[in-house]
């Protein structure tokens, strides 16, 4: 089995902002379950304070991006404009080796990436079960509802 090369770790979407997660935690360890965003809207959370705690501690800003990191593609609004992300890498990940130097101490929204489902990095080699599995089972979907769609059209999908 190849090893994880790392790609969910070099490059991350995070939907906030460094100032906004700072902002979060400091709420949290205040017992406040809401934050004001960068453009001032309040937002209401559920995290908890050990994770947001641990990501707060990991991520470096990298910056925004209209590019999705998981697959290249270009990130679109809704009505079909440039969509910006904020971007992070983790002060844990080491680029050489692709290792994860606080496996150990990691948060949970490292251990449960990509929350049972097919992991959408699509330049990543490493062979990780789940992932790999997530992967085929979602595939398969695709072709059924590929099937169903057809069927339904009355487009021949070569039944005997
Ligand atoms: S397949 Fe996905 S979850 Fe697994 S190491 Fe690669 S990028 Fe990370
Ligand atoms: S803590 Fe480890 S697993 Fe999580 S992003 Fe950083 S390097 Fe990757």
């Amino acid at each position: 089995m190849s090893r994880c090369t790392g790609h969910c770790c070099r490059r991350v979407i995070i939907q906030f902002s460094p100032y906004e997660l700072a902002r979060c935690l400091q709420g949290l360890r205040n017992g406040v379950k809401e934050f004001t965003l960068d453009n001032g809207e309040v937002h209401v959370h559920n995290y908890a304070l050990e994770e947001l705690t641990k990501v707060c501690d990991m991520v470096l800003w990298l910056g925004t991006s209209d590019v999705d990191p998981a697959d290249g593609a270009r990130l679109l609004t809704q009505d079909g404009a440039r969509r910006f992300e904020h971007n992070y890498t983790c002060r844990h990940f080491d680029p050489v080796s692709g290792d994860c130097l606080n496996y150990a101490n990691r948060p949970r929204m490292c251990s449960e990436y990509p929350f049972r489902q097919a992991c959408r990095y699509t330049a990543c080699t490493a062979d990780c079960a789940l992932s790999k599995q997530m992967r085929v089972v979602s595939e398969d979907l695709d072709k059924i509802k590929a099937l169903e769609v057809n069927e339904t059209l009355g487009v021949d999908v070569g039944h005997d």
